[in-house]
């Protein structure tokens, strides 16, 4: 076999390769559903930047409250159980861990 040849059978046998790992990677992408995931992480990051650009656009959501209107909004109240300290909902008769009676 002369230089020629042994050039050609390499040349063949490094494109065989790349045509086997091409293809056992498609089967892999195939198998674990990684294209499926791809295409779904890319629509929910759509999703999210469409939410975020919506959030942006309406005052006084999506930006974080600073100054004069965290004294105009509206605080959260958070009650606390007086027996077992736990969070109580607002206007709750009972306490829902312990059953105390809130006055
Ligand atoms: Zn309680």
């Amino acid at each position: 076999m002369d230089t020629s040849g042994a050039l050609g059978l390499l040349f063949l046998i490094v494109l065989i390769s790349i045509v086997v790992f091409l293809i056992c990677r498609e089967v892999l992408c195939w198998y674990w559903k990684i294209n499926e995931q791809l295409s779904c992480l890319m629509g929910i990051r759509e999703t999210l930047e469409e939410i975020q650009q919506q959030l942006a656009r309406t005052p006084g959501v999506g930006t974080a409250p600073a100054g004069d209107q965290a004294t105009v909004a509206t605080p959260v109240v958070r009650l606390a159980c007086k027996r077992c300290e736990r969070p109580v909902e607002h206007g709750a008769r009972f306490c829902e861990y312990c059953g105390a009676p809130q006055a």
